[in-house]
């Protein structure tokens, strides 16, 4: 039996002070679940405290903009699970008044929260007796049962979901689970895990047999392929063009530069005028900007386009506003574009510091 030794374990050696322990609020401990998808809890933990300070509640959270929510996520990157996020706050309150499911299988009905995820919830917010299988969790299963394989591979998942079924005790639930993900995030590391201070040494078949670094196995490392496109980077002053994404793929919901083919960069003021009917010329150069997807590499090639139109041109609607420089830290915008943006503003600054103040006071707007 594991669930006495993690139970100990973890009251002596695991997280007792996150900012989402020590509460039955199903919506901190929902938010916080959400968050930690992929995640690490030191990532985590000042996106959740800005969160909770701006969204108190389910019902906070409901009626916000997309935007405000998309904005507050920005760097915590896999942006559906913001949009999800949004989404199932809005059904909650709009169906069921603001209140969760306790049922695992209720939960993992809603937007953004699958079988894992729906039982960390049931048992942290309701104490219910659910299994959960994070990838922390999956890999102290593996090697604790010698599992080998992929979980990527069917077979070897329904083995480890067996193992979380068959090993789930019926008391002491919440600190059983955080016992199995406390020791998945510390000791039994990807590399070069604690196993002399571990409490499932005893009987950890892949201790025993010389496997810890063969399981879990790897995924098959592959070539990512490179995806060249070109960024508009149209300037008005202080300000620069942003588009609204669509709501699905890369980067979905966010604002940011308008993008074209690679081949599209050399009539970049051309396309200006067509698809904002801009009038521009051609500006400074900027160094490239690569960022890795999971399936993709990016190499985004920046174009600097001044503005010399004088009206507001075919930028006068929901999907493409002027952005303030001095507020795309607070936008919600890819954290590359962040970065370039902010790199745009701040060499403006320390040019305009030499002749006077900036002057950056104004946010988005749509003329
Ligand atoms: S003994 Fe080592 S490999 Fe086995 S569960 Fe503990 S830390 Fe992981």
């Amino acid at each position: 039996m594991i669930a006495p030794r993690l139970v100990h374990w973890q009251r002596r050696h695991g997280r007792n002070d996150l900012p989402w322990q020590n509460t039955r609020d199903a919506y901190r401990v929902w938010l916080s679940e959400i968050m930690l998808q992929q995640t690490r809890v030191s990532s985590v933990i000042p996106y959740f405290l800005r969160f909770v300070e701006r969204f108190p509640t389910i019902h906070a959270l409901a009626a916000a903009d997309e935007d405000e929510v998309l904005s507050l996520w920005s760097g915590l990157g896999y942006y559906t699970r913001a949009r999800n996020l949004h989404r199932c706050a809005r059904e909650l309150v709009a169906q069921r008044g603001g209140v969760f499911p306790s049922d695992p299988s209720e939960l993992e009905r809603l937007p953004g929260i699958g079988r894992s995820t729906a039982a960390a919830i049931a048992v942290f917010a309701f104490g219910r007796r659910a299994a959960i299988l994070d990838g922390n969790v999956r890999r102290v299963l593996a090697r604790w049962e010698g599992i080998a394989g992929h979980a990527a591979e069917p077979a070897v998942l329904a083995a480890l979901w067996n193992a979380a079924e068959r090993h789930l005790p019926h008391d002491e639930l919440q600190a059983y689970t955080q016992g199995l993900m406390d020791l998945g995030a510390s000791l039994c590391s990807r590399t070069r895990p604690g196993c002399d201070r571990c409490p499932l040494a005893d009987d950890c078949v892949a201790r025993r047999e010389g496997l810890v670094a063969a399981i879990p196995r790897p995924r098959p490392s592959r070539v990512l392929p490179v995806r060249e496109q070109a960024w508009l980077v149209i300037r008005r002053d202080d300000e620069v063009l942003v588009e609204k994404r669509a709501p699905a793929g890369v980067w979905g919901g966010l604002w940011s530069l308008p993008e074209a083919e690679a081949h599209e960069a050399v009539e970049a003021p051309a396309l200006a005028l067509r698809r904002f009917a801009l009038r521009t010329r051609a500006g400074a150069e900027l160094a490239a900007v690569d960022h890795v997807f999971t399936h993709f590499r990016l190499r985004a090639r920046p174009i600097v386009l001044v503005c010399e139109s004088s009206g507001a041109g075919g930028v006068a609607d929901e999907t493409a506003r002027w952005l303030a420089l001095a507020q795309a830290d607070a936008a919600p915008l890819p954290a590359p574009v962040k970065v370039l943006l902010r790199a745009l503003g701040s060499s403006e600054r320390t040019d305009a510091s030499q002749n006077g103040p900036a002057g950056f006071e104004h946010g988005f707007h749509s003329t």
